[in-house]
C-alpha cells in the first residue's frame, strides 16, 4: 500500500514560515507585462566590461574547466588582499583569511551559519536587505531590528545598538552603504559603533557590497578600524562594483578561525565558485578600476537627477549617499507601499519595489533603483509625477 503524504506538512516549519522575496514576487508580475519602465531590480544596467568577459573566454580557450581549491584561486585571493590593503589599509593573509564564494549571498549564508546557534540574537538595522532576516531565521537565531528613520537619514546610531544588546546578542549585521535606503555610515559613527561591538564582544558581519558606490565622503571598511579586524567577517564581491551580477563571485575575509569554519561548510555544499567566473573577477580587480569609476560617475549623475525628480514630484526623500537606490516616502498619497507599487505599475507601467519588502520598517516608502538609463529615469519620473498628482490633488 502506498502512503500518501501531505507534502507541505513534511517541509521544515522554519522554511515553510519564510515568505518568498517581495522583490522577486513583484518582478514575476512585471515580466508578464509590456512597456514597463523598471526602477525595480537592484542590478547595474551596464554589461560587464569587455576585457573582463574576454578574460573568461580566453580561460575557456585555455581549457580552464576544472574545480579550483575550495578557497578559490590563490591568485584571486592575493589580488583581493592587495586591493583591501591598498584601498582600506587592512591586511589579510590570502591563504587562510580569504574565501571565494558564489556571490556575497553565499558568503553571507556561510557567515551566519558559521557563528549562529539557535536562540542567538542578531542586530539588524532596518529597513534591511531582503536576505538578512530569512537567513538569520534559518539558523534558528532571532533577528532584532534597529529601526532607522528618514528623519535621521536612515542612520543606525550607537545608542540604538547599545540599547538593543542582551546577553543573547551575538552578531551585529551592517550593510554599508545600505540597501534599500542608500544611507552610509561615516567613519566617526562607525568608530562609536565599533567601540560598542568591542565592549560587548559582538561579532560584526559587514556587507560592503556597495562600498565602491559611495558618492558622499569616503567608504570606511569596518575591519580597518582599531580592534575590529578579527571580530569582523567582511563580505564583498563583484556584482555591483563591476556589473557582474550573473557571474556569482563574492568573498569573505576575516580571522582564520571564521574563514576555516566557513570553508568547511562551503566545501561540502558548494565545493568552489566557478573557475571561469573567478578568472573574470581576477581581471576585474587587476584592470577594471577605470571602468568601475566610469560606472560610478554615471550612477552619481543619475542620483542627482533622482533627488531633483523627487523634489519636483513632492515626495520627501533623504539623500542617498551610496549604493544605487533612493527610498522616498509615499505617505502623502494615502496609499500603502504595496498599493502604491501595484497601482503605479498598473496605471503608469513603472516598476518600483514596495518598502515593506524590506521589513515592516519600510512601510510608507518605495525603493527606486537608479541603475537605469537617464532616458528610462526621465520617463519613469514623468509617469510617477502624474500618478502622484492624481492621488495628492484628489
Ligand atoms: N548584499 C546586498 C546588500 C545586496 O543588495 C545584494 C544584491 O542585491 C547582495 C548582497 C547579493 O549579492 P551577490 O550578487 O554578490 O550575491
Amino acid at each position: 500500500m502506498t502512503k500518501q503524504s501531505n507534502w507541505l506538512d513534511r517541509i521544515n516549519p522554519t522554511v515553510r514560515s519564510i515568505q518568498p522575496s517581495g522583490i522577486r514576487r513583484f518582478f514575476d508580475l512585471v515580466a508578464e507585462m509590456k512597456g514597463v519602465v523598471s526602477l525595480g531590480v537592484g542590478e547595474p544596467d551596464f554589461v560587464t566590461p569587455w576585457h573582463i568577459r574576454e578574460a573568461c573566454v580566453y580561460s575557456l580557450e585555455k581549457g580552464y574547466t576544472m574545480y579550483t581549491s575550495n578557497h578559490g584561486l590563490l591568485e584571486l585571493r592575493e589580488e583581493i588582499a592587495r586591493d583591501l590593503s591598498s584601498s582600506y589599509r587592512v591586511s589579510y593573509n590570502p591563504r587562510e583569511e580569504i574565501l571565494i564564494t558564489v556571490g556575497v549571498s553565499e558568503a553571507f549564508d556561510l557567515a551566519m551559519r558559521t557563528v549562529l546557534c539557535p536562540g542567538d540574537e542578531v542586530l539588524i538595522p532596518a529597513p534591511s536587505y531582503v536576505s538578512y532576516a530569512p537567513v538569520t531565521l534559518m539558523t534558528g537565531a532571532v533577528p532584532v531590528y534597529l529601526s532607522t528613520s528618514m528623519e535621521s537619514g536612515f542612520q543606525v546610531s550607537p545608542e540604538m545598538v547599545e540599547k538593543a544588546i542582551t546577553p543573547q546578542t551575538k552578531v551585529l549585521l551592517l550593510c554599508n552603504p545600505n540597501n534599500p535606503t542608500g544611507s552610509t555610515i561615516d567613519r566617526k559613527r562607525l568608530l562609536e559603533i565599533a567601540e560598542i561591538a568591542r565592549a560587548h564582544d559582538l561579532i560584526v558581519v559587514s556587507d560592503e557590497i556597495y562600498g565602491r558606490l559611495t558618492y558622499v565622503g569616503e567608504h570606511t571598511c569596518i575591519p580597518s578600524l582599531p580592534g575590529m579586524r578579527d571580530r569582523t567577517i567582511l563580505l564583498n564581491g563583484f556584482s555591483k562594483s563591476h556589473a557582474m551580477t550573473g557571474w556569482r563571485i563574492g568573498y569573505a575575509a576575516g580571522h582564520p578561525d571564521f574563514i576555516s569554519a566557513m570553508t568547511k561548510i562551503h566545501q561540502y555544499t558548494m565545493l568552489c565558485a566557478p573557475i571561469t567566473a573567478q578568472v573574470a573577477a581576477l581581471e576585474a580587480l587587476k584592470n577594471g578600476k577605470s571602468g568601475m569609476h566610469k560606472m560610478v560617475e554615471h550612477y552619481n549623475h543619475r542620483r542627482r537627477l533622482v533627488m531633483q525628480a523627487f523634489r519636483e514630484i513632492g515626495l520627501p526623500c533623504s539623500e542617498p549617499r551610496g549604493a544605487f537606490y533612493a527610498f522616498p516616502e509615499i505617505r502623502s498619497t494615502g496609499l500603502s507601499s504595496e498599493d502604491f507599487a501595484q497601482q503605479l505599475l498598473k496605471e503608469e507601467k513603472v516598476a518600483v519595489v514596495p518598502g515593506n519588502a524590506f521589513g515592516e520598517q519600510g512601510e510608507g516608502f518605495i525603493r527606486c533603483s537608479y541603475a537605469a538609463s537617464v532616458d528610462d529615469l526621465t520617463e519613469a519620473f514623468r509617469r510617477m509625477n502624474s500618478f502622484v498628482k492624481r492621488r495628492v490633488n484628489k
